[in-house]
């Protein structure tokens, strides 16, 4: 066997250990003679994998009692369509603009409502997030709208905006458990999990109770209603119960390292080693993110010729690390450094970029 460092976007790598654990559990969970994926959601050992996985999360990102927590199907990018159909009922929202999952989120609630962009970085290419100070938000805005890391272009909100008592939704799918949230200042978070938590096809959504409503717009389908999922405890119908198992080893394996704070500096650790490479040693690779505005997670690249940089990811190929090319709106190169990302991983991209770089000085 010989397993790669996969800088993907997503899916993205798990943890091995975590890898390890459901390979030994494959053929029997427990002592229940069979596998979690031919389990019934609706069978007490599995309501113990969900009540675990919740528990876990609840505890690692100290979600306050007054919010709930969704276990959706659908992805993100459903999340989409039901945050205006549960939350749009003055028809009116405040987005900022910071990337292609924004401008997806906006399109879609355009379907329901007006649609405020209140600031943007278009103009430079999302390389930046926006000034925040003074937005001009609605006076009767029904929420305002952030994707607070940017998968695509690798930006990340440096603190929250000040919505002035609106309520705040946060698409945070390509940052969820990487850093501690104070969850109390947000209306609605949610994340695909695919990113940063387990295997594709979950969103999780945490959101305060008074915006779990029975009111809602009309035509809401009822598997979009957050007040049918909640519920039913996320069991409406049957849900995804193999990347819940999942995420739940993913939330242990983050307990059992220290929490949050310890993932925050472990991943600090390896973008800080990444970046002083980019600024500060390279002469052939550089970011393309404002310093202010970087993420943690993903970091586009580039060295400024279409040709270099194809050699280069043919080069990576070569040496075990995948999934490195850039979107195409950016070009070059992007590495996904997410918490499963071990350090040696961006040692290793970052030797590999030192060797190139001799050979095409
Ligand atoms: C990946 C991603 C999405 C889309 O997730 P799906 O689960 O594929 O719908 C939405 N928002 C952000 C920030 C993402 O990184």
């Amino acid at each position: 066997m010989s397993r790669v460092y996969n800088f993907s976007t997503g899916p993205a790598c798990l943890p091995e250990c975590v890898l390890e654990e459901i390979r030994d559990e494959m053929l029997e969970y427990g002592t229940s003679g069979q596998s979690v994926m031919e389990m019934s959601h609706r069978s007490k050992v599995f309501e113990g994998i969900l009540h675990e996985t919740e528990s876990t999360l609840r505890e690692i990102m100290q979600i306050p009692d007054n919010y709930k927590v969704l276990f959706l199907q659908g992805g993100a990018s459903q999340q989409f369509a039901a945050v205006p159909m549960n939350l749009m009922l003055n028809r009116v929202a405040d987005y900022i603009n910071t990337g292609n999952w924004t401008k997806k989120a906006i399109q879609e609630a355009k379907i329901f409502g007006k649609v405020n962009v209140v600031a943007s970085s278009e103009d430079r290419t999302f390389s930046y997030i926006p000034d925040l100070t003074d937005l001009p938000y609605s006076e009767d805005a029904d929420y305002v709208y952030i994707c607070q890391n940017n998968t695509i272009y690798g930006t990340r909100y440096p603190e929250l905006p000040d919505t002035k008592g609106r309520i705040l939704v946060s698409d945070v799918s390509s940052m969820f458990v990487s850093e501690p949230l104070d969850v109390s200042r947000y209306g609605v978070i949610y994340a695909g999990v695919q990113k940063n938590a387990g295997p594709g096809g979950l969103v999780v959504s945490i959101i305060r109770e008074d915006l779990i409503r029975d009111e809602v717009l009309p035509g809401t389908p009822t598997m979009l209603k957050w007040k049918t999922q909640a519920d039913a405890d996320s069991l409406y119908n049957t849900p995804n119960c193999w990347a819940i198992y999942v995420c739940g080893k993913v939330f242990k394996w983050i307990k059992n390292m220290g929490g949050l704070e310890v993932m925050k500096e472990k991943n600090e650790k390896k973008a800080g080693l990444f970046y002083d490479y980019l600024d500060n040693k390279s002469s052939l690779f550089k970011g393309t993110v404002e310093k202010g505005s970087r993420s943690l997670m993903n970091i586009p690249f580039v060295t400024g010729d279409a040709d270099l940089d194809k050699a280069f990811i043919a080069e990576c190929d070569k040496a075990g690390i995948v999934n490195i090319k850039g979107h195409r709106t950016v070009g070059g190169m992007r590495a996904s450094i997410y918490n499963a990302m071990p350090y040696e991983g961006v040692v290793k991209l970052i030797e590999v970029m030192e060797k190139f770089e001799k050979e095409h000085a």
